[in-house]
């Protein structure tokens, strides 16, 4: 899979070059390019923000730069163009699968008080918000779907299981997990963890998942009861 972020702020993505995404990318598993929106502002002082017409606090993100940074891209027209925004649709765990199954994504990360609208008009396909908050930029949000949907690319992950047996796979959360010490601070690991009863720790694990997601997210069980 490839994709490409658009960013003015480049440096904020070194952590995607660590641990299992660093080494798919090492492995040509995964293609991810930083591209610097600022490289391509016709200005001379390479100013890449302005006023907004509106009148308002703050600044807006200017068009030129980010045409061109998205005309630079080979084959933009063919990759879903995401701009990461508050405005979005809310990422979750099926549109993170959804998006997994794009070859190439671009995302254009935001910055001040977003940018003009005629980029969306022109080259957006979808917004996407990671929840109903404000940051100031798009980075740590096009981080996070990148994590996200790099976890459902072949080979990215060791175990091809581990995104089955998650929270969120069958719209209930993962059960308790435990490793050694066998006694942690007067804590003992469940006894059927250890009974070595394979259909007993199987039940165990559909139970839990239930008493989790009744615990902490309730809702997620009134959402299955609605399917
Ligand atoms: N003025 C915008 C508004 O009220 O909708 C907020 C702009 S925000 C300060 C700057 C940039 O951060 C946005 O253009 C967007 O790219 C990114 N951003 C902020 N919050 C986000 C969120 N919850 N999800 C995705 N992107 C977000």
């Amino acid at each position: 899979m490839k994709i490409d972020i658009l960013t003015l702020f480049p440096e904020m993505f070194t952590p995607l070059k660590t641990s299992l995404l660093g080494k798919a990318c090492e492995k040509n598993i995964l293609e991810i390019n930083i591209i610097d929106i600022r490289e391509f502002s016709k200005d001379k002082h390479k100013k890449c923000d302005d006023y907004p017409f509106s009148g308002g606090a703050g600044m807006l993100m200017t068009p030129q730069p980010i045409a061109d940074a998205f005309l630079s891209i080979t084959n933009y027209k063919d990759a879903l163009k995401i701009y990461m925004s508050p405005k979005g649709e809310r990422l979750n765990q099926n549109l993170v699968k959804e998006l997994s199954k794009e070859n190439h994504i671009i995302l254009l990360c935001g910055h001040y008080e977003g940018v003009d609208e005629r980029i969306i008009d022109l080259f957006i396909d979808k917004q996407v918000s990671i929840g109903d908050y404000v940051l100031t930029g798009g980075e740590i949000p096009a981080m996070a779907v990148v994590d996200a949907v790099s976890r459902y690319v072949d080979g990215v992950l060791h175990n091809s299981d581990s995104t089955e047996d998650e929270s969120f796979f069958d719209n209930l959360l993962e059960y308790p997990q435990y490793t050694r010490p066998q006694n942690f601070m007067g804590l003992e690991v469940p006894e059927v963890l250890r009974s070595g009863n394979h259909k007993e720790i199987e039940k165990w694990k559909k139970e839990q998942k239930i008493l989790q997601t009744k615990k902490y997210r309730p809702d997620l069980l009134e959402n299955n009861n609605n399917n």
